[in-house]
C-alpha cells in the first residue's frame, strides 16, 4: 500500500549570499517532489540567470499591472527591486501534488504565511557562518558589482533580525551537512502530513 502525505509549502531565507539558491537548487534536482517558485522580479538579469528558470525578468509596468491584477501569493520590495511569487506556480504545483519550495526574504515569508494554514507551511531561515565569510560568498559569486555586493552586506543584519519568525534555522558552513539538515526536516514535515485515513485503513488490517 502507498501511503501518500499532504504536499506543503516550503519558505527558504537568508541574507542575500548565504547560499540559499544553491541549497533550494539541490533540493530540487534531488526531489521530483518538490518544484522550485519562479519569481517575477524587476532586477536586472545576472550574466549566469536564465529567464523563466531563474526568474521571470519582466519590467516594472508589467509587475505594477501584476499586482492590481491579484496575480502574486506574495510580492514585495527587495534591494529597491520588486520580486512576486506568482499565483499560477503555486496552483499547478499543488494541483500536481508536489511541494513548492520559496527562496523568498522574510517580508514575503509573513505574506505566505498569513495566506495559508499553519500546517501546510514550514519556514527556514539560513545563516551564513559569519558576516566575514558571507562578503567572501558574495564576492565569490562575481555576479554582482561591488556597490550592489554592498549594498546586500548593509542590509544583512536587517534580515538577520527576523530569524525567530522561523520554524527553523540552519548555518550554512558546510554545504552537503547543510543540505542533509534541509532534507531531514522536509522529510519528518512529510512524516507528519501522512494521510491519517490510509493509515487507519492500514492499521484496520491489523485488527
Ligand atoms: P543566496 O541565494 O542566498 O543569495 P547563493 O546560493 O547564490 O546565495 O550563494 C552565494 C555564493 O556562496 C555562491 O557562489 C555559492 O556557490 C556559495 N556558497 C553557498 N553555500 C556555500 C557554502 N556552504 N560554503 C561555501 N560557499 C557556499
Ligand atoms: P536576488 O536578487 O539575490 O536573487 O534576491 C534578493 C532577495 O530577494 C533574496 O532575499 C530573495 O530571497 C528575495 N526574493 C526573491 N524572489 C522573491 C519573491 O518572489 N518574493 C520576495 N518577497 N522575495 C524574493
Amino acid at each position: 500500500m502507498f501511503i501518500s502525505h499532504k504536499p506543503f509549502l516550503i519558505i527558504i531565507s537568508s541574507p542575500s549570499g548565504a547560499g540559499k539558491s544553491t541549497l533550494c537548487k539541490m533540493v530540487v534536482q534531488n526531489d521530483p517532489l518538490t518544484k522550485l517558485s519562479v519569481s517575477a522580479t524587476t532586477r536586472s538579469q545576472r550574466p549566469q540567470e536564465v529567464d523563466g528558470q531563474d526568474y521571470s525578468f519582466i519590467n516594472e509596468e508589467k509587475f505594477v499591472e501584476m499586482v492590481d491584477k491579484s496575480e502574486f501569493v506574495e510580492h514585495a520590495v527587495v534591494f529597491g527591486n520588486h520580486y512576486g511569487t506568482p499565483k499560477k506556480m503555486v496552483e499547478d504545483a499543488q494541483k500536481n501534488g508536489t511541494e513548492v519550495l520559496f527562496d523568498i526574504d522574510w517580508q514575503g515569508a509573513r505574506q505566505v504565511k498569513e495566506k495559508f494554514d499553519q500546517d501546510s507551511v514550514i519556514s527556514i531561515f539560513i545563516l551564513p557562518p559569519s558576516l566575514k565569510e558571507l562578503e567572501r560568498r558574495l564576492k565569490n559569486r562575481a555576479q554582482d558589482p561591488q556597490d550592489v555586493v554592498d549594498q546586500r552586506m548593509a542590509k544583512a543584519k536587517d534580515e538577520i533580525s527576523h530569524y525567530h519568525e522561523y520554524d527553523y534555522v540552519v548555518v550554512n558552513d558546510d554545504l552537503n551537512a547543510t543540505y542533509s539538515k534541509i532534507r531531514s526536516i522536509i522529510e519528518s514535515k512529510r512524516v507528519s502530513r501522512l494521510s491519517k485515513s490510509q493509515i487507519s485503513d492500514l492499521v484496520k488490517e491489523f485488527n
